[in-house]
């Protein structure tokens, strides 16, 4: 059934910047698909705070690694409201240690959910976006994929693939109304962040010219700029937010 609320794709959505890029596209008007692969109660949360920003909204639980769930939840959304008009390509692992003691599992996973899943999600959005000639695909990426990073060969090589994979698409399909672009944050407060050391962390701080992390809340402005309407001429960009880190 077609319908004319704007469908907006956030993949890992039950947390961290997924959910602050799910709720900050919450409005009237808006249809927001919440994926995640584990986390239901905190997926839920989300869709609750998305119907209490007045859109409507689904769940859409599957693991961004596996192609057939993914062809199969891009098919029953699009059959739900009939188009696609944003995916963030949001999911994402980490899985750190030093290249020389990286085993082929810990490489083989955060290349296939960080950058694959990607794959297979835009591919499975263009389809819907072609036929509307018009889209927004945005990419979660990270300054670790511009930067490289010590003991995250894997995550920087998924982030800097990212890059690829966007600059590509957004030249496949820049006649056609639709858009790719990256974004690219520094140290930001979240889970996966919540996991390092103390020193780990005080030792990133103390390299961020703001001295402080940035929120979910300010990369999720900054992917909503790129989702809306005003950001119709920019594609193949890559957009670092990480409180002046990188000049
Ligand atoms: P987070 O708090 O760890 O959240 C990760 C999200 O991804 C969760 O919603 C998780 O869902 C979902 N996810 C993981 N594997 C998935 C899979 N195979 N299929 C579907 N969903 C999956 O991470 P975050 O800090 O918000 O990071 C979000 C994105 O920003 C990631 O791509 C990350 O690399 C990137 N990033 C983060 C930072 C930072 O400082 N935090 C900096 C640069 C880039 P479940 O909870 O259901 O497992």
């Amino acid at each position: 059934m077609a319908s004319d609320e704007r469908t907006v794709l956030v993949t890992g959505a039950s947390r961290g910047i997924g959910k602050a890029c799910a709720l900050a596209l919450a409005e009237p008007g808006t249809f927001v698909a919440v994926n995640y692969r584990s986390r239901q109660g905190e997926a839920e949360e989300v869709l609750r705070a998305v119907e209490k920003n007045g859109a409507r909204g689904m769940l859409l639980p599957c693991d961004v690694a596996d192609p057939q769930a993914i062809a199969e939840a891009l098919a029953a959304l699009v059959r739900q409201t009939g188009r696609l008009d944003v995916l963030v390509n949001n999911a994402g692992v980490t899985a750190d240690q030093l290249s020389m003691r990286m085993s082929d599992q810990d490489w083989i996973r955060v290349l296939q959910t960080n950058l694959t899943g990607a794959f297979y999600c835009t591919r499975a959005a263009l389809r819907p976006m072609l036929r509307q000639r018009s889209g927004r695909i945005i990419m979660m990426s990270s300054i670790v994929g511009v930067h490289g990073n010590a003991g995250q060969a894997n995550y920087a090589a998924a982030k800097a693939g990212l890059i690829g994979l966007a600059k590509s698409v957004a030249l496949e399909v820049a006649s056609r109304g639709i858009t790719a672009n990256v974004v690219a944050p520094g140290f930001i407060e979240t889970e996966m962040t919540g996991a390092m050391s103390p020193e780990a962390r005080q030792a990133m701080l103390s390299r961020v010219p703001m001295g402080r992390p940035g929120t979910a809340g300010e990369v999720a402005a900054l992917v909503s700029f790129l989702a809306g309407r005003d950001s119709g001429y920019i594609t193949g960009q890559v957009f670092i937010i990480d409180g002046g880190l990188t000049t």
